[in-house]
């Protein structure tokens, strides 16, 4: 018997009324480890009702109360990051110490929201008007909702739950339903912390689940972070019915290296921003973009390193890779790999024949003389694929860069302060890091990409996702002394 994930609603575990359910695998022994509901219209209703009515409550608690709890939710999650650790890591397949890392950033984000009380005080202007005062407060939307990717299944969501119910929403998170237990494991810690039923609810599923997300007029925001389509989708779907929407989607990832680059630093950076989580990271870098007589040098070093991976289960010490999430997402992959080889770039290594058991692996390639209108650099491979393109000067790699339709994250590795500041301003990129690889921005800022990579106007977490959450109302007043003359019909102004 193989055990079923239950969906996590109004504080209890449950099973759900859908007939359809999904297979959850280990990736790296390739076997069933589990069923997943795969919800019917009618759950997520419940899930809906049961948000929709934990709402007027939470939103009238105040913010101090509220953070309290998300202390007590913060010291939780410490305390059990390695058992969160080891559920990733079964179901998605990443490296224990990548899937801690994954944890570590997601309690970030609870601490920055354990701000809360201090986030949400609105500005004050006495004396606007002669004795008039205006004042402004953000207030919760209502029933806000998340759906996430398989890639983070927990850090993504704890990039959006604890913001929107620190600032009095409650929330309903519908996980990937390739590996759903992280989800349900946080739900239940967030409930012993003190968090009312209701508040904060998952339910499993697939298309059906989330376009029921999508139409009930109940739900006032989604978020949304996966593949550019879905995203696109949700998007234009979700304000169609009038909701607020952030919607993040697909990237590749360029890292531009200028010849005065530090080259060993340069090639460590990319060695674990292109092969960390095998590629299935959003900010991993999938193209290295040498300029001028970089290319020889990072191709040359970059070899024997790939050569070198050491992949395996990701529960066994000191693996640096582990597998793909399931066998349709490698043969995806591996495909992609087939086609630069028909496109005419240089594979230099080849990883497609890796095997391990009956795991879903792949060994890390490289691809050299990568040309721009090539699909395997056109299109979002999402595994363990790196293409170098080269380029003489550091302009071609800006124009490159800027007419690429992903514009998720970017980096430079130079020594040179100028070339720096120029990639900084010039880039139309959404993340940039200087000779950082995978600048993921922390807690307190924002999180999001620019173009295809997202859609909607507010990033994730940091100042833009207590926006997201949040409605400015501003008002404005008078008390009877200030109130001398009777009606007027004119536009108010100062006086
Ligand atoms: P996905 O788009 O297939 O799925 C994301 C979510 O949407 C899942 O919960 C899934 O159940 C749901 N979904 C799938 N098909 C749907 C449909 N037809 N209608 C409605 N909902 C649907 O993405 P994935 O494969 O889980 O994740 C990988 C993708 O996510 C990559 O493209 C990656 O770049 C992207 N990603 C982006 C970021 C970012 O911050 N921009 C972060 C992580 C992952």
């Amino acid at each position: 018997m193989t055990a079923s994930i239950p969906h996590f609603i109004n504080g209890n575990p449950v099973s759900g009324t859908g007939d359809k359910t999904g297979d959850v695998y280990n990736p790296a022994t390739g076997k069933i480890t589990a069923k997943v509901p795969l919800a019917a219209k009618e759950d997520v209703e419940t899930a809906i009702a049961a948000a929709a009515q934990a709402f007027p409550g939470w939103a009238a608690t105040p913010p101090l109360k509220r953070a309290r709890v998300l202390f007590a939710f913060k010291d939780l999650l410490e305390q059990n990051a390695d058992k969160l650790a080891a559920i990733i890591t079964a179901e998605h397949g990443k490296v224990l110490s990548d899937a801690r890392g994954e944890v570590t950033r997601g309690i970030e984000v609870v601490e920055f929201a354990c701000g809360i009380p201090h986030l949400l005080k609105g500005g004050f202007s006495e004396n606007v008007g002669t004795n008039i005062d205006t004042h402004d407060i953000r207030q919760p939307l209502g029933v806000c909702a998340g759906i996430t990717p398989f890639n983070f299944p927990a850090m993504v969501g704890m990039w959006m739950f604890p913001v929107a119910i620190a600032c009095g929403n409650t929330f309903i998170w519908k996980p990937s339903e390739k590996d759903p237990s992280a989800a349900v494991f946080i739900a239940e810690l967030f409930k012993q912390a003190g968090l009312p039923d209701g508040v904060l609810n998952v339910v499993h599923g697939d298309k059906l689940a989330v376009d029921t997300l999508l139409e009930d007029p109940r739900i006032a925001a989604i978020s949304f972070v996966g593949s550019t389509p879905i995203a696109r989708y949700i998007y234009e779907t979700g304000a169609k019915n009038g909701k607020r929407i952030q919607a993040l989607g697909g990237a590749k990832n360029h890292m531009l290296v200028m010849p005065d680059a530090d080259m060993d630093q340069a090639v460590d950076a990319l060695m674990g921003a292109a092969y960390g989580s095998a590629g299935e990271r959003c900010m991993a870098i999938s193209v290295a973009v040498a300029v001028g007589a970089a290319g020889d040098t990072l191709v040359e070093k970059l070899t024997p390193k790939v050569n070198a991976l050491k992949i395996g289960d990701g529960m066994k010490d000191g693996m640096e890779m582990g597998p793909l999430v399931t066998a349709e997402h490698r043969a995806r992959v591996l495909s992609y790999v087939d086609l630069g080889i028909e496109e005419g770039a240089a594979l230099i290594v080849d990883g497609r024949a890796y095997k391990d058991g009956d795991g879903f692996f792949m060994g890390g390639c490289l691809f050299d003389h990568v040309k721009p209108d090539m699909r395997i650099y056109r299109e979002e491979i999402f595994g363990p694929v790196l293409c170098v393109v080269r380029v003489d000067t550091f302009d071609d790699a800006v124009k490159l860069i800027n007419a690429h339709q992903f514009a998720n994250g970017t980096a430079i590795f130079t020594r040179d302060g100028d070339a720096a500041r120029t990639f900084t301003s010039k880039i139309n990129v959404g993340m940039v890091g200087v000779n950082v690889p995978i600048p993921v921005p922390v807690a307190f800022h924002s999180f999001g990409g620019w173009k295809d990579s997202a859609f909607g106007s507010h990033g994730m977490h940091g100042p833009e996702g207590i926006h997201f959450y949040t409605r400015l109302k501003t008002i404005t007043s008078r008390w009877p002394t200030g109130i001398r003359e009777g009606a007027e019909f004119v536009m108010p102004v100062m006086k």
